[in-house]
């Protein structure tokens, strides 16, 4: 089959053929029809996180046809999780996300953080993902996807989505949120929480009036450069960018008890600040990976909204050209690459 394969940090994506996997004991082969780019796969190929599988297909917003079954499916109540048996069969659509196995029983799994596992593996990191013509993947990390989406639309959903949506949830109740950095996952959490009768406050780089006009279109109550401070007091933040000093910035834009929650896996530092801006009972807080049930809870929800994402397509072969594009900040909507004819 046809991949994309990074094998070293800091160098492009290589276009090659390599063996179509062959699904084990509870996986599915899945057929990948759509995989969406996101910011991660940028810090994986720069080499900002630790120990990704090397050499490497990257891709952990996919979307697929089921093709084949790995036996020994996992059946009824005495699988370890506890869940029922999958329902998923051949032919079936699919979507992959960043969660890609857990081991069900360390002490995060058994009290309902599997997004923390100690042993936990991720898509397009630890195990190959969807820069290819075929994945395997653990039936347990797969899911249905709402059928009120095309296999293009919907890939976005499948990270910037959840992983958005994992973070607004930390946010509680907070009526007045303020998102800094407005990008894929923002654009996506900023229907829900307009939605949901949040007030929203969109935060861009400095001068970025097109991005600011963009969230005011989709109903922000004020949008305006990071370095500039809200006409009112947040209840909460979401820091999606991933500029370390954007956190004490948001923090100085919250009220007492207000939470900042940083929503990326990678940061530059976080430069000092007073203490006197975190009294108050404020908080700063992060959020990991992505557990099953926000899966459950996100796919709900988004097509009764419903979240609609903007997107822009490449073939596998432009996988590179999609990466420089986002690093320099050229993209005006999330790169899909479409893989199936
Ligand atoms: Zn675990
Ligand atoms: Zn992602």
């Amino acid at each position: 089959m046809r991949a994309m394969v990074l094998d070293t940090s800091k160098q492009p994506l290589q276009l090659r053929d390599v063996p179509k996997p062959r699904p084990g004991r509870g996986q599915l082969l899945v057929r990948v029809s759509t995989c969406a780019v996101c910011r991660t796969d940028l810090h994986v190929v720069d080499g900002e996180l630790p120990n990704p599988k090397l050499p490497l297909i990257l891709g952990h917003q996919i979307v697929g046809q089921v093709e084949e079954i790995g036996e020994e499916m996992w059946e009824g109540p005495e699988r370890p999780d506890g869940r029922g048996a999958p329902t998923i069969a051949i032919g079936d659509r699919v979507g992959i996300p960043w969660l890609g196995w857990t081991d069900g029983d360390c002490a995060y799994c058994q009290s309902g953080r599997e997004n923390l596992c100690d042993n936990g593996r991720f898509t397009g990191y630890t195990i190959d993902g969807g820069y290819a013509e075929f994945t395997v993947a653990d039936a347990r990390y797969c899911f249905h996807l709402p059928e009120r989406y095309d296999d293009v639309e919907v890939a976005p959903l499948l990270c910037a989505g959840l992983i958005g949506y994992r973070s607004y949830r930390k946010t509680g109740d907070a009526r007045r949120l303020g998102l800094y950095g407005f990008g894929n996952a923002a654009s996506l959490i900023a229907q829900i929480a307009i939605y949901e009768g949040r007030e929203l406050f969109a935060f861009t780089r400095p001068g970025d009036k097109a991005t600011q006009q963009g969230a005011k279109e989709l109903g922000a109550v004020w949008a305006g450069g990071s370095d500039e401070m809200p006409p009112e007091k947040l209840d909460a933040a979401i820091v999606f960018a991933s500029v370390g000093p954007l956190v004490p910035a948001a923090l100085r834009a919250l009220a007492k008890g207000g939470v900042v929650v940083c929503g990326g896996i990678h940061m530059t530092d976080i430069p000092s600040f007073p203490y006197a801006d975190l009294w108050e009972e404020r908080v700063i807080t992060s959020v990991a990976n992505l557990t099953r049930r926000d899966c459950e809870e996100f796919f709900e929800i988004a097509p009764r909204i419903p979240v609609r994402t903007q997107t822009e397509t490449f073939a596998l072969e432009q996988a590179n050209t999609a990466l420089d594009l986002f690093r320099a900040g050229e993209l005006s909507a999330t790169a899909v690459l479409t893989i199936a004819e």
